[in-house]
């Protein structure tokens, strides 16, 4: 498994108690499956991407990404391993303002060291990939609409060749028609990309072309489906 949870308690301080976010979850991704994660707002399902990506350490369970398990490691080695194998898109896509779609992407390569022409040549092909033309790839976040700029943040998720990929609410702000496309589009990433995809979304007409389906309330998952193994 690409990713697997197990167990997994998280809990925030609130006021004198503390208040439980995730009970007891547990899923397990393979590479190349897109599962999604349906529930009310305030039910966990951020929470939940938020320890799948080594953002928040729970209190209890594990958590394993590419085969390590998270529980050991140290913050250093956690972001190591975030950086290398996990791609994270937020609902907000979180854009640098001054930056073409390009440079968004060619920014992680410099943190991650790679070669100019190399990492330029693979940015132009993934944002080629998520759908945006040339002249599209040289706008400034103002200049894109908003389901452009959440497939900037898609592109810049894959740069690093994540083996996870998480995604929050990536259609929240989009009508349905540019939701749907969204989604096929993340599930043709998945599956060419070869990630385990956890997509988290409220709209349940997305669902279908999930391999796997649960459902988040009060901090309990519940597998709504299964992928039918091949
Ligand atoms: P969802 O993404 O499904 O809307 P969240 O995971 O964001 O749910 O939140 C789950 C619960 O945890 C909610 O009751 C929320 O208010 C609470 N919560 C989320 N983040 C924090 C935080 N940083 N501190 C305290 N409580 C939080
Ligand atoms: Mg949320």
């Amino acid at each position: 498994m690409s990713l697997a949870l197990a167990d997994v308690v998280l809990s925030y301080p609130d006021g004198d108690r503390r208040l439980t976010a995730l009970d007891r979850v547990g899923v397990e991704v393979a590479r190349g499956e897109l599962a999604a994660v349906v529930g009310p707002s305030g039910s966990g399902k951020s929470s939940l991407l938020a320890v799948a990506a080594t953002l928040l350490r729970p209190d209890a369970g594990r958590v394993v990404i590419a085969g390590r398990d998270t529980g050991g490691l140290s913050e250093r080695q956690r972001t190591e391993l975030r950086r290398e194998s996990v791609g994270i898109v937020f609902q907000q896509a979180n854009l640098v303002p001054s930056l073409t779609a390009v440079e968004q992407l060619l920014a992680m390569a410099h943190l991650r060291g790679r070669r100019p022409r190399e990492a330029r040549a693979r940015a132009e092909a993934l944002l080629e990939r998520v759908g945006l033309t040339g002249a599209q790839r040289r706008r400034r976040p103002h200049q894109l609409s908003g389901g452009e700029r959440q497939r900037v943040n898609l592109a810049r998720a894959l740069f690093s060749g994540p083996a996870v990929l998480l995604v929050d609410e990536p259609t929240s702000a989009l009508d349905h028609e540019r939701g749907a496309d969204v989604m096929r589009l993340l599930v043709e990433v998945t599956h060419e990309h070869r990630t385990a995809t956890v997509l988290v979304t409220h709209d349940r007409s997305l669902l279908p072309s999930a391999d796997s389906i649960y459902e988040m309330a009060d901090g309990k998952l519940t597998a709504l489906a299964a992928a039918v193994s091949e």
